[in-house]
């Protein structure tokens, strides 16, 4: 490459981080300096504390209903569990804290995910945190691994929300986030119009361990951590590379889950009724 062309490139690296910079500082003043205003229904907040999303929102969640599936946490029948079918054998546990299909918990996915409401993070992660994982999960959980976004799209939001939700719930677990372990190789598809098998195909070859940080995965029971799961292909290929790397047990947590036709979702919360910005 000439001089000219690596000049121009580190130009171009410099703007966009510088980009990147000023992106979340703005929303980071945002969040902070604006007066609160609940990033799912726009109602002015009475309680600034409750992490950007008003306690009429947080209330409405869709929660998943009871009983549920001990191993994969979905509301399970009396026969086999299909959500279980879809993990693989070294996946432990997963948990998460409602259906995000529409309303309610699907409004604040998006402010942290689009909006750029990072603070949003610190009230899902605290729910997430609370989730009842089963006793050798809760000893054995070594470290939390976001599920990592392509490059491109991480410069272009300015942050990971995965690794946000991680680290808040890493401060109630009183565990690591490893944050750069995975390592997303070619960019995937948005995985919104793909079926089930084009998604996992998508994604099956996209992720890799950091060769430099394998050694700390061997024996660990590793926490995957994702804003939303659908048919848990990226979790999945995520687990699997964990797995390849050295990690011994995988579990998952997310804050939202989708249903999928026949499910059992009944719930008080807000799911269906799509306008989530009227109380
Ligand atoms: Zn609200
Ligand atoms: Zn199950």
């Amino acid at each position: 490459m000439s001089e000219l062309g690596r000049h121009d490139d580190g130009r171009a690296a410099l703007r966009s981080t510088l980009r990147a910079t000023l992106h979340a500082t703005l929303h980071a003043a945002r969040d902070f300096l604006l007066p609160p205003v609940c990033a799912s229904c726009d109602q002015l907040m009475s309680d600034p504390a409750e992490a950007l999303v008003c306690g009429v929102c947080w209330s409405r969640l869709p929660m998943l209903p009871a009983p549920r599936c001990e191993r994969c946490g979905h509301p399970a029948d009396e026969y086999e569990c299909r959500w279980c079918a879809l993990l693989p054998p070294f996946v432990r546990a997963a948990r998460s804290v409602c259906w995000a299909k529409s309303g309610t918990a699907l409004a604040i996915v998006h402010a942290l995910k689009y909006g750029g409401w990072m603070r949003v993070a610190e009230g899902m992660g605290t729910r997430m945190a609370r989730l009842a994982f089963p006793d050798d999960v809760r000893r054995e959980r070594t470290a939390l691994v976001p599920v990592p976004l392509a490059h491109a799209r991480e410069r272009e939001r300015g942050y990971n929300q995965s690794g946000l939700l991680a680290a808040a719930i890493a401060v109630k677990w009183k565990v690591p986030v490893w944050n750069d372990v995975i390592v997303r190789g070619r960019a995937t598809e948005s995985q919104t119009r793909l079926t089930p098998e084009q998604r996992r195909r998508n994604v099956s070859s996209a992720f890799t361990v950091a060769p430099r940080l394998g050694a700390r995965l061997r024996g660990a029971h590793v926490v995957l951590v994702d804003d939303v799961v659908t048919t848990a292909a990226t979790l999945n290929a995520c687990a699997s590379a964990l797995f390849d790397g050295g990690a011994r047990i995988i579990s998952y947590v997310t804050f939202g889950r989708a249903p999928s036709i026949g499910d059992r979702i009944e719930t008080t919360g807000d799911l269906l009724n799509g306008n989530s910005r009227r109380h």
